[in-house]
């Protein structure tokens, strides 16, 4: 659980960023120097300005979005009315109601209000709070980066032919020296400056998209079944209710401290719970085309459980789900599969409820739906 803020900087993620932003900033400011120093004339003073500022509000914005967090539902919440409770989903890690557009997070340990995605560069979740300083912080990093990768890669042709306008220059070109650390260094911070550009650009238009349609990473699957359910079961299309136009959507993320990440408002013709229903319909659904499962053999848990499921071992699913370890007898629910390995989670006692979720092999269960009466509760 990555609850304190400064608990959540000691890590692989944050750590990277961190050492990111030094790396490229200390080869602009040593190549600058080189090839037009800052002291040399008010635009080059201008243009080394330009890069320390996009430098500082990417290492600000960063800062930011990981100190302030996404913002978690209190624990145990409950809606106002209880009649309510009938439309939203119940979180058992955090021991209350799921408020409207909120997912639990395994890896932040709470139900995260409008919850985006869990970024492990930040190693918080993307989410109410922080939505808008994540966004700038993307802004300010693809500019940034922008910036360094023509900056220095100029630089660096001015290195290779540096020799050459010694010898037969006209004595103006401007002379970079590089050693051989500095030479291997700058590459590196060209490589991650141009990496940043592509996969953080791609983020970013990712972001602004769902910024002007106010609709999550999440609620983009979540729609996607829908489409598909309803044409399926022949129901009326679904509508989005928490789009109320571009310039209300730039507003909620802008001034999203005046709203609660609880309570959204919603357009015309639509409910307070239009998208919750859906979710749980589609859990319904999920539950309904799902198998029961009985454990045979002994799962430890591994990733790659060479010796005793060599199979499975061999095609262990690329991701970083849970795994879920099994001893003979337990019963499990599958709602997923693979050739090799089905997901499910685990059913405690006679009232079936729910129990941890997680991967296992296929060959360490058998299917028992004949064994109990899947009632389509
Ligand atoms: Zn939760
Ligand atoms: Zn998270």
């Amino acid at each position: 659980m990555a609850s304190s803020p400064f608990r959540r900087l000691c890590h692989w993620g944050p750590l990277s960023v961190l050492g990111i932003i030094k790396l490229i900033t200390w080869a602009m400011v040593h190549l600058l120097g080189m090839w037009w120093p800052p002291h040399s004339s008010i635009a080059a003073a201008l243009h080394a300005a330009l890069f320390l500022s996009l430098a500082a509000s990417t290492l600000y914005y960063f800062l930011q979005s990981l100190l302030e967090g996404p913002g978690f539902v209190p624990l145990g919440w409950k809606p106002e009315k209880q009649e309510d409770t009938d439309n939203l989903q119940f979180c058992t890690v955090c021991n209350g109601y799921k408020a409207p557009r909120s997912h639990h997070c395994r890896k932040c340990g709470y139900c995260v209000k409008k919850m985006d995605h869990h970024c492990p560069w930040i190693n918080c979740c993307v989410g109410h709070n922080n939505h808008g300083y994540f966004t700038l912080f993307l802004t300010s990093a693809v500019l940034g980066c922008f910036h360094a990768s023509v900056v220095l890669s100029i630089c660096m042709y001015h290195a290779i032919n540096r020799v050459w306008y010694i010898h037969s220059g006209t004595g103006r070109e401007p002379l970079v020296y590089l050693t051989l650390t500095t030479l291997l260094l700058t590459l590196l911070a060209i490589g991650m400056a141009v990496g940043v550009v592509l996969a953080v650009g791609v983020l970013l238009y990712l972001q602004v998209r769902g910024i002007l349609r106010n609709q999550t990473t999440i609620e983009d699957w979540i729609v996607e079944k829908a489409v598909g359910r309803r044409e399926e079961q022949g129901l009326p299309d679904f509508v989005f209710p928490y789009n109320v136009g571009w310039r209300n959507n730039i507003r909620l993320v802008l001034y999203g401290n005046k709203y609660d990440g609880i309570r959204w408002p919603v357009r015309d013709g639509c409910g307070e719970y239009d998208l919750t229903r859906e979710q749980q319909a589609q859990k319904q659904d999920k539950r309904v085309r799902s198998r029961l499962y009985t454990a045979i053999a002994e799962y430890s848990g591994y990733w790659v459980p060479l010796r005793r499921y060599p199979w499975a071992a061999l095609a262990a699913p690329c991701t970083d789900e849970p795994r879920l370890p099994l001893r003979p007898g337990d019963v499990i629910r599958a709602t997923r599969q693979r050739r090799h390995w089905l997901f499910g989670e685990k059913l405690i006692g006679e009232g079936e409820s729910r129990g941890p979720r997680g991967w296992f092999p296929r060959d360490a269960a058998t299917p028992t739906d004949h064994l109990y009466k899947t009632k389509p509760d």
